[in-house]
C-alpha cells in the first residue's frame, strides 16, 4: 500500500497541461489563460464624469458658497454616450450625466447636490453654482483604469468573473485559455441501475456517475458519462473504448478484492496498473494506471485511468484527494491543493489500522477559532453524510487515537459562500 502522496505523485505523474483553446469569454470562467493580454485602447478612452452634475471652470466658481452662489448660464445638456458640441466659455456650465465625456474648456465637474437646481425652477437657462469647485473634480481621467498598450492580464492567471468583466472593457469577445479536459465517467456493477428507470429487487440506482460527473463540473472539467458496465471484461472492454477519446476515464466499483472486481484486472490486462490500494480510509481500494483500446479501438494512445472504489463516500473522496488535482492540473492550474484549516475536534477519532482517516465533519468558526465535530456513522455508504459535511478531518495514519480538545487538520470541501 503506498500513501496518499506518492499516489497523487503518481497521478500527476501521468497528466499534463492540455493544450490551449480561443473561446468565448463567458465560457472562460475557471479557465486559465494562455495569452498574455493587452490593451488597445484607454479605458476609459475619454475623461468623463464620476458625478450626475454641472461641467464648470474652477476658476468661475471662485468664492461660491451656499450664501453667495455663482450664477453660471446652461448651455448644454449631455448623457452618457454623447459627447457636447459646445466649448465651455467664461462663465457658462454644462449639465453632464455620470459617465459623459468632459466638454471642451470645462475642468471640473459640480455635482446637483452643490448647485440650487431644485429651487431653479423659474430661470431654467441659468444654475447656482453653491461651493468652490477644483480643477480635476469629479473627473476620471483617460486610462485611468487601463492604459492603451499596457498588459493587463497575465498569461497563467484563473479567469475570475472580474477577469470576464476586464477582458469585456477592452472590447474582447474571445480568448485563449487551456482547454477543459473532458473526463470520461463510467460506473461498474452488475448490481446498478440507471436512474429514471424502475428500481428491481436486489438492484441500486447509479449515484456515483452523478457524483462524479457534478465533481467533474464543479472542478472546470466537461464530464461525458459513458452509463454503466457490468462486471465482466467483455462489458468493461466495450464501455473502456468508448471513453478513450478523453483525457482521463474515471470508473467508480470493481477495484476491491471480491469476486467481481474486475475493473482492476482489465486494466492490467489491456494497460498498466501503477498502484492498487492507498494507505486511507475511506478509499483504499484504489487503482491507477493508463489504458488503451482493445480490438478495433486499439489506439497507440494510452489515457490515465483512475478506478475508484464503489462505495459512494469514498468515491467522492478519493475522487476530492486524486481526480481533483489531476483535472487542475490539466487545466494549467498551479494550485492543487485544498484549503485546510486547523479546528479544536470536538469528538474522539480512533485509527485502528495505521491509514489516514479522512472523517466527515461539520466545521464552524466560533469566536475566532475553528471547531469541528464528525458527522456522525462513518460507514462509506451513506452518502448523506457527505450533505452535511464541509470538511473532512484528517488523522494521521501513525495517530492511534485523537481525543476531543486536540487540534486536527481539516481539508475543507466547501466554504461557506458557496
Ligand atoms: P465495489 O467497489 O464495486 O465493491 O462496490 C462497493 C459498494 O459500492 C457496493 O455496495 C456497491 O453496490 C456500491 N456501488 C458501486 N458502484 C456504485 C454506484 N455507481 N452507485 C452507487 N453505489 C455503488
Ligand atoms: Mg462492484
Amino acid at each position: 500500500m503506498i500513501s496518499v502522496e506518492q499516489a497523487l505523485e503518481k497521478v500527476l505523474s501521468y497528466v499534463a497541461v492540455l493544450g490551449e483553446e480561443e473561446r468565448p469569454i463567458p465560457d472562460c470562467l475557471g479557465q486559465v489563460l494562455a495569452e498574455d493580454v493587452s490593451s488597445s485602447i484607454d479605458v476609459p478612452p475619454l475623461d468623463n464624469t464620476a458625478m450626475d452634475g454641472y461641467a464648470v471652470r474652477s476658476e468661475d466658481t471662485r468664492q461660491a458658497s451656499q450664501q453667495s452662489p455663482r450664477l453660471l448660464r446652461v448651455i448644454d445638456t449631455v448623457p452618457a454616450g454623447s459627447i457636447s458640441s459646445h466649448k465651455l466659455k467664461p462663465g457658462t456650465a454644462i449639465r453632464i450625466m455620470t459617465g459623459a465625456p468632459i466638454p471642451e474648456g470645462a475642468d471640473s465637474v459640480v455635482p446637483f447636490e452643490y448647485t440650487d437646481e431644485t429651487q431653479r425652477n423659474a430661470s431654467p437657462g441659468e444654475i447656482g453654482i453653491l461651493c468652490q469647485s477644483e480643477a480635476g473634480w469629479n473627473i476620471r481621467q483617460a486610462g485611468e483604469d487601463i492604459a492603451r498598450g499596457s498588459l493587463v492580464l497575465s498569461k497563467g492567471r484563473v479567469v475570475r468573473p472580474q477577469e470576464v468583466g476586464v477582458l469585456a472593457s477592452l472590447g474582447r469577445s474571445t480568448v485563449k485559455v487551456v482547454r477543459r479536459p473532458v473526463i470520461a465517467i463510467l460506473a461498474t456493477g452488475d448490481e446498478l441501475v440507471d436512474i429514471n428507470q424502475p428500481l428491481p429487487p436486489g438492484k441500486i440506482y447509479n449515484s456515483n456517475a452523478y457524483s462524479m460527473a457534478a465533481l467533474v463540473q464543479r472542478y472546470g472539467g466537461i464530464p461525458r458519462l459513458l452509463g454503466i458496465a457490468l462486471d465482466n471484461e467483455d462489458s468493461l472492454v466495450a464501455k473502456f473504448n468508448q471513453g478513450l477519446d478523453a483525457d482521463m476515464l474515471i470508473t467508480s466499483g470493481g477495484v476491491s478484492a471480491g469476486d467481481y472486481d474486475v475493473v482492476k484486472d482489465v486494466l492490467a490486462k489491456h494497460g498498466e496498473i501503477a498502484f492498487w490500494t492507498v494507505r486511507m480510509k475511506p478509499g483504499k481500494p484504489l487503482a491507477f494506471g493508463r489504458i488503451r483500446g482493445v480490438g478495433k479501438a486499439a489506439t497507440a494512445r494510452y489515457i490515465p485511468h483512475l478506478g475508484l472504489p464503489g462505495n459512494p463516500v469514498s468515491s467522492m473522496v478519493t475522487f476530492e484527494l486524486f481526480a481533483r488535482p489531476a483535472i487542475l492540473k490539466m487545466m494549467g492550474k498551479k494550485n492543487l491543493a485544498k484549503p485546510t484549516v486547523d479546528a479544536v475536534i470536538e469528538d474522539s477519532v480512533v485509527n485502528k489500522d495505521g491509514r489516514r482517516i479522512f472523517a466527515r465533519a461539520v466545521v464552524a468558526k466560533r469566536a475566532g477559532r475553528y471547531f469541528v465535530r464528525l458527522t456522525g456513522p462513518q460507514g462509506s455508504g451513506i452518502l448523506t453524510s457527505m450533505i452535511s459535511a464541509n470538511g473532512l478531518v484528517i488523522v494521521p495514519e501513525d495517530k492511534a487515537r485523537v481525543a476531543a480538545g486536540e487540534v486536527v487538520q481539516v481539508m475543507m470541501l466547501d466554504w461557506s459562500e458557496e
